[in-house]
């Protein structure tokens, strides 16, 4: 059966290639705390940019310590003492679908402005990233009312003869604090509110300062879907300001972030001062296997969207893809021209199917790699440089003769570039793969079932996909082995990370 994957090269945008103007775009963007809309206590703002073109799109307030303390007292007051914790379960799911509905409404608007402010086709927000947040807020609406301790039989040795009844409560963990990347900057606020807000907590978000516009836009759907004041907190800023003065700050429950592995462990660190749960889903540099039985009609495409979908600015990408000799050539030369095949471009055109990187930043850092690839010696099969002169464009890239201690084999480039590498026996390729720091994703394409199992048991991440790459569902569990995390996003197990169990024990 083939899987229809989220790619660029299949999704068609709903409108034309016209370049709209989303609102909320066109004056100074305020952060949402206590239920209003206010600027920066600093009266500071930063401008948000058009990665297609390096030009701002319009100004966003730039939040700081005493916009995160403000935001922290406001989610406290709600959680203790508002009417969000008075709801029933079923009310707290009606909001939840209730904020899916709207978002469905304003589908377009959503794509539109989401393309807009990460660079990322139109199209493909339309297919993916809206439709899957969507999604996950009607799959958490639904667990609201299914959140369920246990009763527990006792046998208390020293205690001969006594009764008890024994049970356990699931309650809410708190206040969160929420700090997203950029990269799916809309469901990423997703994958964070939906089961926070499920579970009955109060939210203070900080969206990625490349990519504010949704995570705004979104607090006014909040709003609209009759959440109360000061459930959900945007406060729009900085890592090294707002984020950091909210993952330390004391009158926070538990911070969840997603990002780099670098800035989780900042994170941990942050959060160990007063021992506040952490939860993370960081980086990845996901193998890739494509064996000498798999479906190569299938297996090449889903190579190539491993990697080049949204850009390689994913941390599940595909960026190790290992090919057994047999079918290397023929692996690496159809990845190659299905590369060449893409057409790069802004993300508001039609026929656009890969967009620019987020910032001037990552494009000089995914150029280093490539540079580094070069002088460490490494071929360039395709790509390898630069698309055009203006704006955050790469040129999607293959890359072969590379090996483990080579930056671009070992390190996260976060752009479109893969790493093709011939093995011989699988037996060869697990090792060097249980000595990779991360464990967010892996793929095996096979066409022997056995072997499937065998090698998904024996890779150490936390999702292995067989015959299909990039499937995400609201109902699937995802988050990281070794470096690339802590706790798992979506399915039962996220709501794990925004409870906390209770055991009552009553002498009866
Ligand atoms: P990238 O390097 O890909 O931009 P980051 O991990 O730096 O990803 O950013 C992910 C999120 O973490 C963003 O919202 C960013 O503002 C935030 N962030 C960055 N540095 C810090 C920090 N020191 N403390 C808290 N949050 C941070």
């Amino acid at each position: 059966m083939k899987v229809k994957l989220p790619s660029s090269r299949r999704a068609r945008p709903a409108s034309s290639s016209r370049s709209s103007t989303p609102r909320g775009t066109g004056k100074t963007r305020k952060m949402l705390i206590n239920g209003s809309w206010v600027p920066a206590a600093s009266g500071e703002t930063f401008p948000t940019y058009n990665p297609a073109t390096g030009q701002a799109i319009c100004q966003v307030a730039s939040g700081g310590r005493a916009d995160i303390h403000a935001a922290v007292r406001a989610a406290r007051e709600a959680f203790e003492n508002g009417p969000w914790r008075r709801m029933t379960p079923s009310e707290r799911g009606k909001c939840l679908w209730r904020l899916a509905d709207l978002l469905e409404k304003h589908a377009d608007e959503f794509a539109a402005l989401e393309s807009l402010d990460n660079g990322k086709p139109q199209s493909v927000a339309r297919v993916a990233d809206v439709p899957l947040a969507v999604d996950l807020f009607r799959y958490m609406a639904g667990w609201a009312t299914k959140i369920l301790g246990h009763t527990i039989p006792l046998s208390v040795p020293y205690a001969p003869g006594a009764r008890f009844h024994a049970y356990t409560l699931r309650e809410p963990i708190g206040v969160v604090g929420q700090i997203i990347p950029w990269n799916f900057p809309l469901l990423m606020a997703a994958w964070k509110l939906g089961p926070a807000l499920a579970a009955g907590c109060a939210v203070v978000l900080k969206p990625a300062e490349q990519t504010p516009l949704t995570a705004i836009r979104l607090g006014e759907l909040i709003q609209e879907a009759g959440i109360p004041d000061g459930v959900v907190n945007i406060v729009t800023g900085f890592g090294e300001t707002a984020g950091a003065a909210l993952a330390s700050h004391p009158g926070i429950d538990k911070i969840a972030f997603t990002g780099s592995t670098e800035v989780g462990k900042i994170i941990v660190r942050a959060a160990a001062n007063d021992l506040k749960k952490v939860s993370l889903e960081l980086g990845g540099k996901s193998p890739n296997i494509i064996c000498d039985d798999a479906d190569l009609e299938t297996a090449i495409p889903g190579a190539a969207n491993a990697i080049f979908f949204n850009h390689g600015q994913c941390c599940c990408a595909g960026s190790r893809l290992y090919v057994q000799k047999r079918h290397f050539d023929k692996v690496v030369e159809g990845v190659a021209a299905a590369a060449k095949k893409i057409k790069v471009g802004p993300g508001h055109a039609a026929d656009t199917e890969m967009g620019p990187l987020v910032s001037e930043e990552q494009l000089s850092r995914v150029l280093g790699f490539l540079r580094s690839g070069q002088v460490e010696g490494a071929e360039t099969v395709v790509g390898g440089s630069r698309h055009g002169d203006s704006g955050y464009f790469v040129k999607p890239t293959v890359l072969t003769n590379t090996k483990p201690g080579m930056k671009v084999m070992d390190e996260e480039i976060f752009g479109p570039v893969v790493c093709a590498i011939p093995f011989k026996d699988i037996n060869d390729v697990l090792p060097v793969e249980k000595a990779n720091s991360y464990g967010l994703a892996a793929a095996v394409w096979t066409r022997d079932v056995g072997r499937a199992h065998r090698i998904a048991a024996e890779l150490r991440a936390g999702t292995v996909w067989v015959n299909c790459y990039n499937i995400f569902d609201a109902a699937l569990p995802f988050g990281g082995y070794k470096q690339s995390g802590w706790g798992r996003e979506m399915g039962q197990e996220a709501l794990e990370l925004y409870t906390e169990t209770k055991a009552v024990c009553v002498n009866i």
